[in-house]
């Protein structure tokens, strides 16, 4: 299992697109989550999208891992299918926020960890606001979101930063390869 944590915006999504285009033992964990889905996103695929009454219920269920609330919304990993993909032998990764990720590390302490970061705060902004999914409250919210999660950066065993996405990748599938044994 590998705990994948960066600010929102750092491109960590795009980073994780290709791993999964360049290693086929890697799997993503879907998670759940309250917020209504962005243009082009799938259920199922980039979230299952539950209502707060079913996050509720499967969290009541002991159904997540880890989960959080994140911008007003709720997120959570499902631990069923989590457990399931590791069984079948694949690498997980946990595309996940801090707050999330610090239950993950007190759950697995052994874990592989790895927290994305940006250039610089300018470059962050700038990549969010480039998205031009999110309103301007928005973004002012997830950048002081970002300046927080920053915070957590130290916690984790590896930085990476994503100033090359091509370079990123190699460096996250460098540190895989590397750890692979005490996966
Ligand atoms: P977004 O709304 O931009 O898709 O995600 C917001 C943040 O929530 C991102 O940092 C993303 O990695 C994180 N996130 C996505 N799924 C989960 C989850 O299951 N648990 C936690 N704790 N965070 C998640």
């Amino acid at each position: 299992m590998v705990l994948y944590t960066g600010c929102s915006g750092v491109g960590k999504g795009t980073i994780m697109k290709e791993l999964l285009r360049r290693d086929d033992s890697i799997r993503l964990s879907v998670s759940n989550t309250t917020r209504k889905p962005r243009k082009g996103e799938i259920d199922g695929v980039h979230y299952n999208f539950v209502t707060r009454d079913e996050f509720i219920a499967a969290a009541d269920d002991d159904g997540y891992i880890e989960s959080a609330v994140y911008c007003e919304n709720y997120y959570g990993t499902p631990r069923k299918q989590v457990e399931e993909l590791l069984e079948q032998g694949f690498d997980v990764f946990l595309e996940i926020e801090v707050q999330g990720g610090i239950q993950v590390m007190e759950k697995y302490p052994g874990v592989l960890s790895i927290f994305i970061m940006p250039p610089s705060m300018e470059e962050l902004e700038r990549r969010l606001r480039g998205r031009g999914t999110e309103d301007e409250e928005t973004i002012e919210l997830r950048m002081k979101q970002a300046v927080k999660e920053l915070e957590a950066a130290p916690r984790y065993k590896y930085l990476v930063v994503n100033d090359v996405v091509d370079r990123a990748v190699d460096e996250v599938l460098g540190i895989l390869e590397s750890c692979k044994s005490s996966l």
